[in-house]
């Protein structure tokens, strides 16, 4: 459904993005996944068509994005990282003014707006001033308008940035709601929120992509790796003294107490029949060991930041 290839966007010499490709099957929750200053806004713009690239092609549900701008807009539900909503207007208005912008033939306009206005749950503001609006209601404003013409992609930016709690889950909720409608992109540099919505990631760091998984891969695999969480009956200070040298030990970070630890290692069996007669040999009493999940925030922080609490071997 969009398919990305080499693009790269320069700003002035600044390069924002360099060479990132990937592709989003039709029906994919994505999230799009980075820190601050990645190129999340830069790749949305170039996608939806609002700024052109400096190389590389990006292209949706077979158009070029550039070549046929107005095939790819047709198609695209985009909320920018600022709502684009006009507070001097009523929100049904709006709504009827961005349907009629999109095309939406004149017959059906009043039944797309009912539509937005129901599925993100204005029914009860739809005759106000957007400006009177609070934020979180504003957002729902931009949602509608991404979704009133029906598209078969969402591309949402930064959409629960400024909310309080209440309205991020809200949001996240409405953002649930629209799966299997839509193929959505949803750009973040929030991880729960990915966690939250989303089946699959991109990552992005510094204009290029880090990882591109199931949020299930990447939180299960960390490239071949797997967690060990080991507890013991006696306490280790120094567990590199013990374990330091089995090669395929990766990392490991001390839990709650001295007496839970948990080990990265690379490899299967041999190393936790290594890891645990070591143990046992030296007389710590292995009570328990068993496979447990990577943290997904630890792979983000490592992938993006390079850091990952504990010690690497
Ligand atoms: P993100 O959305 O991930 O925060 P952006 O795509 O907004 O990242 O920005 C990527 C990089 O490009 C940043 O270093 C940012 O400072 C720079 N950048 C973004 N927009 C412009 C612009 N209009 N002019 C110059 N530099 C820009």
């Amino acid at each position: 459904m969009i398919e990305v290839r080499d693009l790269t966007k320069d700003y002035g010499p600044r390069r924002a993005i360099n060479k990132l490709n990937f592709s989003i099957s039709k029906g994919d929750v994505v999230g799009f996944l980075g820190p601050n200053g990645a190129g999340k806004s830069t790749t949305m713009k170039i996608i939806t068509g609002f700024m052109a690239p400096s190389h590389g092609t990006a292209s949706v549900a077979g158009f070029d994005v550039f070549e046929n701008p107005l095939e790819v807009k047709k198609r695209i539900g985009y909320l920018p990282e600022t709502p684009p909503v006009y507070g001097d207007m009523y929100v049904r208005d709006y709504l009827r003014y961005v349907a009629a912008l999109k095309q939406v033939p004149k017959d059906k306009i009043e039944k797309a707006v009912d539509m937005a206005v129901e599925k993100t749950n204005l029914k009860d503001v739809q005759k106000r001033l957007i400006q009177h609006l609070s934020k979180g209601f504003k957002q729902r404003v931009g949602i509608a308008q991404a979704i009133v013409s029906d598209p078969e992609v969402l591309i949402l930016d930064e959409p629960t940035v400024g909310l309080d709690p209440k309205q991020v889950a809200e949001i996240r909720d409405l953002i649930k709601a629209l799966k299997g409608q839509h193929t959505i992109i949803l750009s973040t540099h929030i991880l729960p929120e990915v966690e939250a919505t989303c089946e699959k990631v991109i990552i992005i760091n510094k204009g290029q992509i880090v990882a591109e998984d199931s949020i299930h891969n990447l939180a299960t695999m960390d490239k071949g790796q797997s967690r060990l969480h080991i507890r013991l009956r006696k306490g280790v200070e120094d567990m590199k003294a013990v374990i330091g040298d089995i090669q395929q030990v990766v990392a490991f970070n001390s839990g709650t107490s001295q007496r839970e630890w948990n080990i990265d290692v690379k490899g299967g069996e041999d190393v936790v029949e290594a890891i645990s007669s070591r143990l046992v040999t030296k007389g710590y009493g292995l009570l328990e060991l068993s496979p447990s999940k990577v943290d997904l925030e630890d792979v983000f922080l490592k992938l993006t930041y390079g850091k990952e609490q504990g010690s690497e071997v």
